[in-house]
């Protein structure tokens, strides 16, 4: 029975990012069945999922085209060892395929098991660059306050939300520094977009220029912030960040994690939608639309030439014993083709400009700061005081309170601290958007409601 599940699922399964006291209290909704943009519970309720899963459900899910893909490449060849003496069909097609879709010279893919795995590999691959072309010392990471990029020690470590760096856990601090955030909303008062963004430059060169340019080797930066809340940095951003890193030798690595396949309208944001050639892009999520765990770290042939080259002798020590897993590469290709066969890039293009117009919608609720992101990328943040932009206490947990009232109403949306994000498959439809406004407005005047009683 579902209530026995409940129970087992308490005892035995230790769910990413648990408050303990408070799951063995509640326990977890289990979820028996997805279609689309919808997931069922097995009490056989039906929500609209506006979290498209975890920034990841890009094609929808119950797609029987996928689950043949992964089922005949599972009954061919589940497996082959994926060191250097062997390979399989579907990840030589694969890192094909995505050294096409990729912008500029990004020519080669390491295949890693998400997104956490394709930030490390990133990493690991610059240290072996700068030691090729006999520059160890250049180790430094560049990275900015409220970046989330995954959940090892090091991408955790490279990511900046506060919450995130607790005091039980360490973290690596002798070489990598957060930059601030590039948040026009919580900026000083009184400064226009573009002195802001002339102060975040700023902070940024005197940053390598604090470190040493020699010693700075990269800057970790996700297109739009997303875990951090859907911030999209002020115009012109990117391509002066990016001029910085050219100018001193810095690697820009972008990390498409949630922004590729779509998500923006693109396979890749960086190049198509912010004009960066990044050196390297990693990627997850989307790559599978989650119908399998897969990751990408996509380099240039600038980093492969310099790594190639005949002399220093040494092997790169990295990788998995899944890296380039036959059915996850399979279904990755299933993926691509049906976003590629469905017009689905250009499809967002159409509806996501009418999800965020409607979404905007919401700022005239009292509690409503500011509604922002760009095409499926959507943030709400919710303020005590609109006009100074005072948070409501953490412990009140205004962004859990909006998400359990908008379940009851059969709606998901994801809450972190203060914020609610959405990201729904790329199949949303107009009629799917205007429920998910109507039902997160209900949900927000029920809070509003607790708030006062
Ligand atoms: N990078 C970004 C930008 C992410 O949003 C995430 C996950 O949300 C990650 C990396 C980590 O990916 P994964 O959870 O697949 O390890």
């Amino acid at each position: 029975s579902t209530d026995q599940l409940v129970e087992l699922d308490k005892q035995h399964f230790t769910h990413p990012w648990t408050v303990f006291d408070v799951f063995a209290e509640q326990g977890a909704l289990p979820i028996a069945s997805a279609e689309g943009c919808y997931i069922t519970d097995s009490h056989g309720k039906r929500y609209l999922d506006a979290v498209g899963g975890l920034w990841c459900t890009n094609i929808g899910l119950g797609r029987s085209e996928m689950a043949d893909a992964i089922a005949e490449q599972c009954r061919t060849m589940a497996f082959a060892n994926p060191f250097v003496d062997m390979t399989n069909i579907p990840a030589t097609q694969l890192a094909a395929k995505l050294a096409g879709l990729a912008p500029g010279d990004l020519n080669h893919v390491i295949f890693t098991c998400g997104g956490s795995t394709a930030v490390d590999s990133a990493y690991r691959l610059i240290q072996y660059y700068q030691n090729c072309r006999g520059k160890p010392e250049k180790k430094h990471i560049l990275s900015r306050k409220n970046s989330y990029h995954g959940s090892t020690y090091l991408s955790m470590s490279i990511g900046g939300k506060a919450g995130d760096h607790p005091p039980e856990f360490d973290f690596i601090t002798d070489f990598i520094h957060h930059l601030s955030c590039p948040n026009y909303y919580r900026a000083p008062a009184g400064l226009s977009e573009a002195e802001y963004l002339q102060q975040l430059l700023d902070e940024m060169e005197s940053t390598i220029l604090t470190i040493g340019p020699d010693r700075v080797a990269a800057f970790f930066a996700e297109p739009i912030l997303g875990a951090g809340g859907v911030i999209v940095p002020p115009e012109g951003y990117h391509q002066a960040s990016w001029a910085l890193c050219k100018k001193y030798d810095i690697l820009y690595v972008s990390d498409e994690v949630v922004t590729s396949f779509g998500r923006l309208g693109h396979w890749f944001a960086s190049w198509d939608r912010f004009g960066i050639k990044p050196d390297i892009i990693t990627t997850a999520k989307g790559l599978t639309s989650g119908y399998q765990p897969l990751g990408a770290c996509i380099y240039s042939d600038r980093i492969h030439q310099v790594i190639s080259e005949p002399g220093h002798g040494r092997c790169f020590a990295h990788g998995f014993t899944y890296s380039g897993h036959p059915i996850a590469c399979a279904a990755a290709l299933k993926n691509i083709d049906i976003i590629e066969r469905e017009q689905l890039l250009q499809r967002v293009q159409q509806i996501g400009p009418y999800f965020q117009q409607q979404m905007r919608t919401l700022e005239d609720l009292p509690i409503v700061g500011q509604v922002r992101g760009m095409q499926l990328m959507v943030c709400v943040e919710n303020v005590r005081d609109k006009v100074s932009k005072a948070l409501f206490p953490e412990e009140l947990d205004i962004g859990k309170r909006i998400s359990d009232h908008a379940e009851a109403l059969g709606l998901i949306v994801r809450p972190i601290v203060h914020l609610n994000v959405m990201s729904p498959p790329l199949t949303i439809t107009k009629e799917q958007v205007d429920t998910i406004v109507r039902t997160l407005r209900q949900a927000i005047e029920r809070t509003i409601v607790d708030l006062q009683a």
